[in-house]
């Protein structure tokens, strides 16, 4: 058992401050794409600004920590769950204005709004290079903070960024460094909104490059069964692909977990996949490929909250 870190006090405080906005002890397992994950000690749905800036007040003054999901779809929650409050943004956060200003494309969206829905309204106007983000299960937050991308990353298109902090509740426009999936953003830092702007091409043949990246992922990615994409990012100059492929590890399972026998550097859950079985794998073939080739790759999917053994739980 891992008792929550939240006193009667601050239950009853969050209660007055969100009403039924928030729930204790919320298993989630069904906000992540793996669908595995322990409780949140609170989950708290936030739909504006103001709300998340109120939060941020508490979580400072009773210095408690907390943690921002996007659509869970980077993301190995502990089978322990999450200690502090995990938010959720919705309602304001959704929002996607699309509009085309001497020959670009801009895009203002709230850190919620779904990669699929913001790529498509960008397409449809043209927005060259945007099928580079197309397919990506994300949302826009959570996207940015991990640079997502394929060929191109979504940095490379962002004007500007704002985010809240518990230091800084009012949302602030930040500059952030982009690097290979990850980004300078502090991590105490919520993104709340961001405007990206693309080069206005043909719609009709911006719409076809992105169909056209849609139908190659279904041919090479496993889409039946919950996974989180890859989950190591690539070591320079090789594709973490290859390496655990070459080490023999499609296929190898642990509890309910199993290195994708389609595509080396996913791990799917088949039905009753617990994060330790997950985690295990991860080290498996970390282990197998820095004895093989000399290469220690590093994790793409964010580990969080509480790992705990089977015994323990
Ligand atoms: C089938 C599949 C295919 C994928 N393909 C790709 C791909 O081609 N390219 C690629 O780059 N990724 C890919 N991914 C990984 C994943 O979709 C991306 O990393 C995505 O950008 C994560 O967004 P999210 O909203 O799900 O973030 P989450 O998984 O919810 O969170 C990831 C991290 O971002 C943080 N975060 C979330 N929202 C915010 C916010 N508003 N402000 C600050 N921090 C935030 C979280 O705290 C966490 O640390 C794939 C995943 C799957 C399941």
């Amino acid at each position: 058992m891992h008792p929550s870190l939240l006193t009667d006090n601050d239950k009853a405080e969050l209660r007055t401050i969100c009403g039924k906005r928030v729930q204790f002890d919320q298993p989630l397992a069904p906000f992540t794409s793996w669908k595995i994950g322990g409780p949140a000690d609170a989950w708290i749905v936030c739909e504006d600004e103001a709300q998340v800036a109120e939060l941020m007040r508490f979580c400072l003054r009773r210095r408690l920590p907390w943690f921002v999901l996007g659509s869970g779809s980077n993301l190995l929650i502990g089978d322990g769950g999450i200690r502090g409050l995990v938010l959720r943004l919705t309602g304001d956060f959704l929002s996607i204005e699309v509009r085309t200003l001497n020959g670009e494309v801009i895009i203002e969206a709230g850190a919620s709004a779904s990669m699929a829905m913001m790529t498509a309204k960008g397409a449809s106007q043209g927005a060259l290079g945007i099928d580079s983000l197309v397919g990506i299960p994300g949302t826009v937050g959570g996207s940015l903070r991990m640079n997502a991308g394929t060929d191109r990353e979504i940095g490379e298109f962002v004007r500007s960024v704002w985010v809240q902090s518990p230091s800084k509740p009012q949302p602030a426009a930040v500059t952030v460094q982009y690097y290979y999936r990850h980004t300078s953003l502090a991590r105490d830092a919520i993104v709340s909104r961001v405007t990206l702007a693309f080069e206005r091409g043909d719609p009709k043949t911006v719409r076809e490059q992105a169909q056209r990246r849609l139908v190659r992922r279904k041919e090479t990615q496993p889409i039946a069964l919950p996974n989180a994409g890859s989950c190591f990012r690539n070591p320079p100059g090789d594709k973490a692909a290859r390496l655990i492929e070459a080490v023999g590890a499609k296929g190898w399972r642990e509890g309910g977990a199993e290195i994708s026998p389609l595509h080396a550097n996913f791990i799917n859950n088949l039905g009753d996949a617990r994060a330790v079985d997950v985690a295990t794998l991860l080290s498996r073939v970390r282990r197998a490929v820095a004895e093989r080739f000399e290469i220690e790759m590093e994790l793409e999917v964010h580990l969080v909250g509480v790992f705990v053994a089977e015994h323990e739980q």
